[in-house]
């Protein structure tokens, strides 16, 4: 592998050290190869493996590219769904760390235009959304990219494909003639390729799949005429710590979801008929171990960055090869080790064939499995919320400090604390949740009373 040290890029010292305090020690391959050119002010179209730091291939060199002094939008990131946007723009915040007044803005689809329009008065220096939501933003000239620089596209073939292209195109008549464009995506299909050409001059062309170490994700397929008891069966024999389960359709996430809830094997599911609010709850309480389980169709196959997922299961099989590589790609992340398990059925069996090609992947038959009596699958957490965010100024030590503190609970029944604008979520340990509440719901965090819901 191709390991260096960010210092040897031209990066100021400021920008090295929150790196360094990110815990960024080496670049990954995508980022040693991408960055020199990103930084020289090159179009790049980058393939690189999922779970490989391409957020950041693109996002150190965009913010290193910044003018924080001309308060003007210099970039502009577009992403296929909110969760990613949000992934995005989180990131780029940890990464833009380095300076105090990096201003960077959301604008998706699901939230508030009003709101936005009042963000965008205040004007910003990045730009991360969805191209619904920015195309009418540009529409009614609430958003100008006049001054705009860096241009990317994350999820690059999902931005070129059939159901965004014509977005793209359009927001791309609002950039200036002089602007750089990155394409960052672990895949890109022939239509793709043909189609990215218009949107490049003179592009480095960068594809480190070949030299990165493969994902360490098992994959096995089995082939059953019964999903449900084969995958409650694996869930049972294997007993992972946290699953998605991609199905292909909204109906079948919602009710294979509560098929498994009436067995006891605690799940949420995820999907486009879901308002955005209702995604977060969902992707929030996931992530801090409020539920082991996630249901959900494609909308999270792409890009999601959650720590230490253990297993993905296709409970249906994905209707491309690349959909699959997104798909299994959201375990075995950032040098983990993964578990992807597909399920299929006989009239699938020529589909299956394809993807035989690859030695390592393991095709086995359901009836193999050992039959689990009965088993539950119990989140660790309960989710909190407390209403108030970071426009209250409340911090996590706060959170923290008075469920440790007056509350009494110890250290290890407080996990994961995500902070929103408006909203605080605390994942507390199952058996000191009835305590956190009742403590929340008449004591005080700094000094002032909080409305707090359990999710
Ligand atoms: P991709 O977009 O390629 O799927 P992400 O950009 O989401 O991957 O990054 C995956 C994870 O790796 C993130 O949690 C990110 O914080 C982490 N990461 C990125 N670059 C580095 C690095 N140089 N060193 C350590 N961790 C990194
Ligand atoms: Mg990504």
């Amino acid at each position: 592998m191709n390991l260096s040290k960010f210092s040897k890029l031209p990066l100021t010292q400021a920008m090295l050290q929150n790196l360094d305090t990110l815990d960024y020690k080496m670049m990954t391959p995508i980022q040693a190869e991408a960055l020199p050119a990103v930084l020289e002010g090159r179009d790049i179209m980058a393939e690189a493996k999922t779970g490989s730091g391409k957020t950041a291939a693109f996002g150190i060199g965009l913010l290193h590219n910044l003018d924080v002094k001309k308060f003007r939008v210099q970039a502009l990131v577009l992403c296929p769904t909110r969760e990613l946007a949000d992934q995005v723009a989180k990131e780029l915040r940890r990464l833009a760390r380095f300076a105090h007044n990096i201003k960077i803005l959301m604008l998706t689809g699901g939230e508030s235009f009003g709101k936005q329009l009042g963000s965008l008065s205040h004007q910003a220096h990045i730009v991360v959304g969805t191209p619904g939501r920015v195309l009418k933003h540009l529409n009614k000239e609430s958003l100008s990219l006049e001054d705009l620089n860096t241009f990317v596209l994350d999820e690059a073939d999902r931005m070129l494909d059939m159901g965004f292209m014509e977005e793209v195109e359009s927001i791309m008549k609002f950039l200036p003639r002089y602007h750089q464009t990155l394409l960052f995506s672990a895949t890109y299909d022939d239509a793709v390729k043909a189609v990215a050409h218009k949107l490049l001059d003179n592009a480095l062309h960068i594809k480190t799949t070949t030299e990165e170490t493969p994902n360490d994700i098992e994959e096995l397929f089995y082939k059953t005429d019964d999903k449900l008891s084969t995958l409650i069966n694996l869930l049972g024999s294997t007993k992972p710590k946290n699953v998605i389960i991609f199905t292909n359709t909204k109906f079948e996430a919602k009710e294979l979801s509560e098929k498994l809830v009436t067995r006891k094997i605690d799940a949420l599911a995820l999907h486009g008929d879901l308002e955005q609010y209702e995604r977060n709850d969902v992707l929030v309480q996931f992530a801090n171990s409020s539920t082991p389980i996630l249901v959900a169709t494609d909308v999270a196959a792409r890009g999601l960055d959650i720590k230490a997922l253990s297993m993905v299961v296709n409970y249906d099989l994905p209707h491309t090869k690349e959909t699959y590589t997104h798909r299994i790609g959201r375990t075995g992340r950032a040098g983990a080790k993964g578990v992807a398990l597909t399920l299929y059925e006989n009239f699938e069996e020529e589909k299956v064939a394809e993807y035989k090609e690859e030695a390592k992947r393991q095709f086995l038959d359901a009836s193999d499995i050992e039959e689990v009596d009965s088993f539950e699958m119990t989140p660790e957490f309960v989710t909190l919320v407390i209403e108030g965010g970071k426009k209250d100024k409340l911090r996590a030590g706060d959170i923290l400090g008075a469920l440790s503190g007056e509350a009494g609970l110890a250290g290890s029944s407080i996990g994961k604390i995500d902070i929103y604008e408006r909203q605080a979520y605390v994942a507390v340990a199952s058996d000191d949740i009835d305590r956190a509440f009742k403590y929340l719901k008449s004591g005080k965090i700094k000094n002032r009373k909080f409305s707090v819901w359990t999710l």
